[in-house]
C-alpha cells in the first residue's frame, strides 16, 4: 500500500489554517478499503472564522471588484483546473472509486462549468422597468452574499463547479463543505483558488461531517445555502437555516422514469438505458431507476438489458478495463445490498446481478443488477437506491405510463423513447420532472437548466439563470418630477 496522503489544513480567508480542534477526517480508498488520505476536519470555530473570511471579503475587495475582473478570475480558475486535471481526477477516484476516465470527464466538464459562468460574469445585469413616466425604476441583481455550498460524495468537483460558477459569477464569497466521504479534491481546489488570485475569503474550504453542514446552516452570518445531497438532510437544512430566512437551493435526487414506447429506436433506447442505469455504480440522482416498457417490447427489452448488465466490469478505478468503479463507501454498498434483498422479497425476478462481483475480494463492489416485473409501489422502485440496481417494467397505454412515471415522491428527470412527435410532445408536457428528455436521457450541460419538482429539489443550477439564485433584486425608484404632492393632512 503506498503512504498515506495528508490534505492536513484547512483554507480559510485565502490561507492554510490548521484544523481548531487538531482533527482529521481518514478517508478510504473504497476499491481497496485501505485508508488512503487524511484531511484536515473542520469544527464550529473553523466555521466561526470561514463565516467572518467571507463576509469581510464581501466588504472589502471582492464586493468592489468589478464584474469583468470577476470573470477573468473565474477563468483563470477554470484554466488552472484544466491543466491539474490528471491530479484532481486522480484525487476524486480514490475517494470515491469512479473509473479514472470518468473523474478525468467530470473534471474537464467542470472547467467547463467554470469558463461558462467566467463569461456570465459582466452580463448580470438588472431592467429598468418603465412604469411611470416621471419617474426611472431598474432592478440590481446584488450578491446574496457569504453562499454555503454543501456537497454529496459522488460527483465533488462537478458538482462544486455548478455552485461555485454562478455563485462567484454573481459575486458572492462562497464556503465549500465537502462531504466527509469524500473531502480531498475540496482541498486540491482550493490550492487552485490560491493560485488563480482571488481575493482572501472568497472561496473557502472546510472538509467536516454533517456537522459542519449543520453549524454553517445555522449561522446567522450565511445568506443561503446551495445544498446536493438527500432530501432529509435538505429539510433539517431548511429547518436550521430559517434562523435567518435563508435562501436554499437544493438538488436531492430522483427515481427518474425512463419510458420506451413501442415504436422507439429499440437498440439506441436499449444502449442508452444501459449507461444511464450503471453508470457511476448508480450513484447519481438521475439514473434510469425505472425502466417503463410498452408490453410488446418489454420481455425482449429487459433480457437485453439483463445481458448488457452481465457485461459490465466492476474494477478498480485505475485498472483501464473497468466499466463501473466500487460504491464509495461500506454503508452504500450495505444499503444497495439491502434494498436488492428487498426486491428479492418483493417477488420482483432478479434477471441480472444480485450478489457481488467475482474476483474482487476487497472493495465495496456490487454487481449491476436488473429486476423484472417490480411493482411500482414497492421500495425499489419508489426509494432512491443509489446502486446500480434497475427496475424494468411493463405497461400498456401512454396514460398508464405517464401515471406509473409521475408516482413517485420524486421529480428530477424523465425520459421517454417514441418516433411519435405528438406524443412526444403531449408526454414531455405531463412527466413531472425538472428535466424531460426524447430520444435522449439526461442531457446535462451548463446552458441547460437542471433541478426537481417534488421531493427532488427546490430550484435550478446551470443555465444562465442559475445566477439568478445567486442575488438579490433590488428595485430603485427615482422619481424625476418637480412636483410637490399635495399634503393630505393640509386641512
Ligand atoms: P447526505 O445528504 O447525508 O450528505 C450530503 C452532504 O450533507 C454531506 O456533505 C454531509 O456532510 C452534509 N450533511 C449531513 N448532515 C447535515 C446537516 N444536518 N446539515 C447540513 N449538512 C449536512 O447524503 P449521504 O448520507 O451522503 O447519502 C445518503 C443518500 O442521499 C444517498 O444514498 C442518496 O440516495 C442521496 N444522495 C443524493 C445525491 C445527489 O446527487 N442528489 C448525492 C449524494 C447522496
Amino acid at each position: 500500500m503506498s503512504a498515506i496522503e495528508r490534505f492536513d489544513r484547512l483554507f480559510i480567508g485565502g490561507e492554510w489554517v490548521a484544523p481548531h480542534a487538531g482533527t482529521h477526517i481518514a478517508t478510504i480508498d473504497p476499491s481497496t478499503e485501505d485508508v488512503w488520505a487524511e484531511v484536515a476536519s473542520a469544527d464550529e470555530t473553523d466555521v466561526e472564522n470561514a463565516v467572518a473570511a467571507a463576509r469581510a471579503a464581501m466588504r472589502g475587495p471582492w464586493g468592489r471588484t468589478a464584474p469583468t475582473q470577476r470573470g477573468a478570475l473565474i477563468a483563470k480558475f477554470a484554466d488552472l483546473v484544466r491543466r491539474d486535471a490528471a491530479r484532481l481526477a486522480e484525487i476524486e477516484s480514490r475517494d470515491n472509486g469512479k473509473p479514472l476516465r470518468d473523474t478525468l470527464g467530470e473534471v474537464q466538464r467542470a472547467a467547463d462549468w467554470l469558463t461558462f459562468f467566467a463569461g456570465a460574469a459582466d452580463k448580470v445585469n438588472g431592467d429598468q422597468i418603465p412604469y411611470r413616466p416621471d419617474a426611472l425604476a431598474y432592478t440590481r441583481l446584488e450578491p446574496v452574499g457569504v453562499v454555503v455550498a454543501i456537497l454529496p460524495w459522488n460527483s465533488p468537483i462537478s458538482l462544486a463547479s455548478w455552485k461555485l460558477g454562478p455563485g462567484l459569477a454573481a459575486g458572492n464569497a462562497m464556503i465549500l463543505k465537502p462531504a466527509e466521504q469524500t473531502p480531498a479534491s475540496m482541498v486540491a481546489l482550493a490550492a487552485l483558488a490560491l493560485e488563480a488570485g482571488f481575493p482572501a475569503g472568497v472561496i473557502n474550504v472546510l472538509p467536516g461531517d454533517g456537522a459542519v453542514g449543520a453549524a454553517l446552516s445555522a449561522h446567522p452570518g450565511v445568506a443561503k445555502v446551495s445544498f446536493t445531497g438527500s432530501h432529509d438532510t435538505a429539510i433539517r437544512i431548511m429547518q436550521s437555516g430559517s434562523v435567518n430566512l435563508k435562501r436554499c437551493s437544493f438538488e436531492c435526487g430522483g427515481k427518474s422514469p425512463f419510458i420506451v414506447f413501442e415504436d422507439a429506436d429499440f437498440d439506441k433506447a436499449l444502449s442508452v438505458a444501459t449507461h444511464s442505469a450503471f453508470r457511476s455504480t448508480g450513484q447519481s440522482c438521475s439514473m434510469a431507476s425505472r425502466i417503463f416498457v410498452q408490453r410488446p417490447l418489454y420481455e425482449r427489452f429487459a433480457a437485453e438489458l439483463a445481458g448488457r448488465a452481465a457485461r459490465i466490469r466492476p474494477g478498480a478505478p485505475f485498472d483501464p478495463r473497468t466499466h463501473i468503479g466500487p460504491q464509495t463507501s461500506a454503508e452504500q454498498r450495505d444499503k444497495t445490498e439491502s434494498y436488492i434483498a428487498l426486491g428479492r422479497e418483493s417477488g420482483a425476478r432478479v434477471l441480472a446481478g444480485g450478489g457481488r462481483p467475482a474476483g474482487l475480494p476487497k472493495g465495496y463492489f456490487v454487481e449491476p443488477t436488473v429486476f423484472a416485473d417490480a411493482d411500482n409501489r414497492s421500495r425499489i422502485a419508489q426509494e432512491e437506491i443509489f446502486g446500480p440496481v434497475t427496475s424494468v417494467m411493463p405497461f400498456d397505454t401512454e396514460d398508464e405510463a405517464i401515471a406509473l412515471a409521475n408516482d413517485t415522491r420524486y421529480g428530477l428527470v424523465g425520459g421517454l423513447w417514441t418516433k411519435d412527435v405528438s406524443r412526444a410532445h403531449r408526454v414531455a408536457a405531463q412527466i413531472e420532472s425538472g428535466l424531460v428528455s426524447v430520444n435522449t436521457f439526461r442531457p446535462v450541460h451548463f446552458m441547460l437548466p437542471y433541478g426537481g419538482y417534488k421531493m427532488s429539489g427546490i430550484g435550478r443550477e446551470n443555465g444562465f439563470d442559475a445566477i439568478r439564485a445567486f442575488t438579490e433584486t433590488k428595485t430603485v425608484v427615482v422619481d424625476l418630477s418637480d412636483a410637490i404632492p399635495p399634503d393630505p393632512f393640509a386641512d
